[in-house]
This record gives C-alpha cells, sequence and structure tokens, in this order.
C-alpha cells in the first residue's frame, strides 16, 4: 500500500480512532474524559517495569472507594476505569465495579489476566464491567519472563478467552521495548487472530521497578522508526494500532501527510490532568499512571477539589510546557508526554526529549 493510499485509509477509519470503545482515552483525546483509581498494589507477578510495587501506604477503604466514584460521576459521563497492581485481589473488586456501573459511566479494567476463569469473567460482567485491558509483552516466554512468572501468559490468553466467551470485550496493552521489539508483529497477529479491536503499545516510562531496565526504552531515533513501522503495519493490521505515552505519533502522521484532521480539532494530545486522572492505591491524585507527582490526597480533599483547585492540575490545563514543547507547532495536538518529561527530568512541565518533531527536530 503506498502512502496515498494509507492516508485514505487512515481517512476512512478516522471516527473509529475517537470511538468510546476502548480502555484508556489512549493519550490523545479529551473525551469522555478518564478517572482510574490503582485500588491495589498487590499483585501476583512481579513485572520488570512495575511502577508501582514499591509504593508506600495503606490501601483505600471500600468506602473510600466509593466516594471517589461518587466525585467522579460528578464529572459526566467519563470512563471509569480499575487498575493495580492486580485489581482482582481486591476483595470488594465486584462491588466497587456495581457501584461504579450504577452511575453514567463506562467501567472498565486493566488487569493481567491470569486469575480470570469463566466464572470470574462471568462475576465481572454481572457485575457491569464493559471492557478489559490485559497484558501482553511477547508470545509465551518472553510475556513469562517480562512478567516474572512461568505461565502468565498461557493464563493470560485463558482469561482473555473466558472475557470474550463471557460477553467483556477485551484489547491489549503491549509495553513496547528494545527486549520485545521483535515480538510486536506476533502480538499483532495474535490480536488479529482472537479478533480484538485494540493494541496500545505503550512506551516503557521508566519509573518504580523500570528505573532499573531504562536501558531498554527506545531512544528517540528508534522511537521515530516505532511511528514508521506501526504506520506500515497498519496498512495490514485489523487492529488499531495505538501508541500511547507517545502523543506525537499523532503529530507524526500529521507531519507525513497522513492525517487530515485540523491541528487542534479533535487530537488533543496528553491527557494527563486535563481530563485525565490517577488515584495510587494510598489516594494519592496524579495527573497519570506513570506520572507519581501528586496533586492532592482524597484523605485529606475531595477528589472533585483537587481537580478542581491543584497548581499542577491548572498548569497543565494551560499547556505551560517548557523547552521544545513550548514553541512547537504541534503543542496543542501533542502536549508531548508528560510522565516521560517527568521521568527523564523531574519536572512535569519540561519538553519531552523523545521526540525530533520540534524545533530541535
Ligand atoms: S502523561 Fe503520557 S501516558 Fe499519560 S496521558 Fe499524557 S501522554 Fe499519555
Ligand atoms: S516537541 Fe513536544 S509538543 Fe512537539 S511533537 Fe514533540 S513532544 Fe509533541
Amino acid at each position: 500500500m503506498s502512502s496515498e493510499e494509507l492516508k485514505s485509509w487512515i481517512a476512512i477509519h478516522k471516527d473509529e480512532i475517537f470511538a468510546n470503545d476502548a480502555v484508556g482515552t489512549g493519550c490523545f483525546s479529551y473525551l469522555p474524559g478518564e478517572v482510574i483509581w490503582a485500588v491495589t498494589k498487590r499483585c501476583n507477578l512481579q513485572c520488570k517495569h512495575c511502577s508501582i510495587a514499591e509504593m508506600s501506604g495503606e490501601e483505600l477503604s471500600t468506602e473510600e472507594g466509593f466516594g471517589i466514584i461518587e466525585d467522579a460521576a460528578k464529572l459526566g459521563p467519563v470512563k471509569f476505569g480499575f487498575t493495580g497492581g492486580e485489581p482482582l485481589l481486591r476483595k470488594d473488586i465486584y462491588d466497587l465495579i456495581e457501584y461504579a456501573a450504577s452511575f453514567d459511566m463506562q467501567v472498565v479494567m486493566a488487569t493481567n489476566g491470569t486469575l480470570i476463569t469463566n466464572d470470574v469473567a462471568k462475576r465481572l460482567k454481572k457485575a457491569g464491567l464493559e471492557r478489559a485491558a490485559m497484558s501482553i509483552d511477547g508470545i509465551g516466554s518472553l510475556h513469562d519472563e517480562f512478567r516474572g512468572v512461568n505461565g502468565a501468559f498461557k493464563d493470560a490468553l485463558r482469561g482473555l478467552k473466558a472475557c470474550e466467551e463471557e460477553g467483556v470485550a477485551v484489547q491489549l496493552f503491549t509495553t513496547v521495548t528494545r527486549t520485545n521489539y521483535g515480538e510486536i508483529p506476533k502480538i499483532i497477529k495474535l490480536a488479529d487472530d482472537l479478533k480484538l479491536w485494540r493494541i496500545y503499545l505503550i512506551y516503557l516510562i521508566a519509573m518504580g521497578r523500570g528505573k532499573e531496565i531504562s536501558e531498554v526504552c527506545l531512544s528517540t531515533d528508534e522511537n521515530m522508526k516505532f511511528f514508521d513501522d506501526m504506520a506500515n503495519k497498519q496498512k495490514e493490521a485489523k487492529t488499531w494500532l495505538k501508541p500511547i505515552c507517545n502523543p506525537q505519533y499523532w503529530a507524526y502522521l500529521k507531519d507525513a501527510g497522513l492525517l487530515d484532521r485540523e491541528e487542534g480539532l479533535e487530537f488533543t494530545g496528553c491527557t494527563a490532568g486535563i481530563t485525565r486522572f490517577h488515584i495510587f492505591p494510598n489516594g494519592d491524585v496524579t495527573p497519570c499512571a506513570y506520572l507519581p507527582a501528586k496533586a492532592g490526597n482524597i484523605r485529606e480533599s475531595s477528589f472533585l477539589e483537587i481537580v478542581q483547585n491543584s497548581e499542577m492540575f491548572k498548569a497543565l490545563r494551560a499547556r505551560a510546557l517548557k523547552g521544545q514543547c513550548a514553541t512547537c507547532k504541534y503543542k496543542r495536538m501533542c502536549g508531548g508526554c508528560r510522565s516521560r518529561a517527568y521521568a527523564i527530568s523531574g519536572d512535569y512541565l519540561a519538553e519531552d526529549p523523545v521526540c525530533s518533531l520540534g524545533d530541535r527536530g
């Protein structure tokens, strides 16, 4: 397929990019907004890149969780997501899902999938879970190695199939590194074979345990090649390939003349702290799962007060960015990954250095 053909292919499918049918809005769209609660840091796996395992503080109670859900519903029909650790390790997870689903919100969950049997999937569906995202970082032993437990791949596939059989739609989360780069075509084939509709290809943000493997993060040049590879792969893949922690993918498509959408009209780039809010197990509220800078804690202020009054969120809403992101023509449609800027420089408003599309490019 030529570039022109790819361009018209994207034009034909463009509304699907914005369809509200994914776990996560994907670092590019403000709507419908997202509140994600990491309900526990406990997990039955030991992933090499885990961002949460070393965090401290006591888990929020069921009642505190109900309070977050009520506040989130006041923001409008947002997506409410449960994640972890492994959210299924919380005994009250079905009650929490059921309560969230009783409001006008789409309820989704990110899970490693290994604890899901047909009975579990049935209970999740009955509680009101609409969609699940499952992490697959390689095929077979490479996934097991990354996730730190033998058999994790086999168990995740069983969980995935159980969800699909019981009516909970599944998408994949794949962390992209130098180590598993060669596995990505196989994961795309797996998604196509299973007729899954989305893969979120997540750039590894070196935080938590991930700091110990920061050498496997893609460099700027490798990341641009990754964009080339994904745009080419999209010509044949049926599943949508969406780079995450990489809002400059949409700027890249625009730069390559592959996207006709007007800048800033729909692609909004990084949503962290604008319409995406994350709550860690200890109640810390942050702009994104990969950005552990605290805007407040729900044991000190209500979730809504933090969302409205946090200086951090105000600065992110204003896109008060620095370096190449401040002057970039794609500032509004991209804004750089604020988590990556923070992980690399300690400043969530700093330029995203893994990009060659800005003034320095
Ligand atoms: S901080 Fe990065 S991962 Fe989070 S919403 Fe922004 S682009 Fe996406
Ligand atoms: S310089 Fe910043 S705003 Fe511009 S495309 Fe790159 S990451 Fe996005």
